[in-house]
Parts: structure tokens; sequence; C-alpha cells
């Protein structure tokens, strides 16, 4: 896992925080279009659009996902797990 400085500076058009670092979970790739993206401020997941902006799945992609790639909705919760975790123990100090 390692996290990347973007070039980029993608918004996140849930909760409009600018995302200026990557991390990914299983590897050390950059995002590009279509990659799928948990934000780390309010937590939806979202997919990186043309303009590099993050962008909400809507309820039917979610279902889509969870349908048709179940083990990548699997590890997608399992970040937002840690996320919260991490939230919390934050919380706790
Ligand atoms: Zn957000």
């Amino acid at each position: 896992m390692r996290s990347t400085k973007l070039d980029v500076q993608p918004i996140c058009k849930n909760c409009l925080e600018v995302v200026d670092a990557a991390t990914d979970p299983f590897g050390e790739a950059t995002p590009s279009e279509g990659d799928l993206s948990v934000c780390s401020k309010c937590r939806t997941i979202g997919q990186y659009d043309a303009d590099m902006n993050i962008r909400p799945l809507m309820d039917f992609e979610l279902e889509t996902l969870r349908n048709e790639h179940p083990e990548t909705y699997v590890d997608i919760q399992k970040i937002i797990f840690i996320l919260k975790a991490i939230d919390n123990a934050k919380n706790n100090k």
C-alpha cells in the first residue's frame, strides 16, 4: 500500500473536498478515469470521471458492482470499515 501525491486535484463531487493524494490499498497504482474511489472525508464510493473528479456512484451502479464484482465490493466495504476505525481511534484519544 502506498499513497501517491496526485498531479491533478480531483474534487469529490459529494462533499467538494479536494483530493490531493490517493492510496491504492492493494498496490501502487495511480488513479485513472473509471477507477473507483472512497472519499477520505465523506466515505462516499465514487468513480473518477474524464476530468479526474470523483462523482458518487448511483444506487444502481453500486448494486451492479455488488452483483458483478463481489470481491471488489467487499474490498471497498473493508476500506470504509478501516477509515471508520481510524476515525473512532482519533475520537477516543
Ligand atoms: Zn467526499
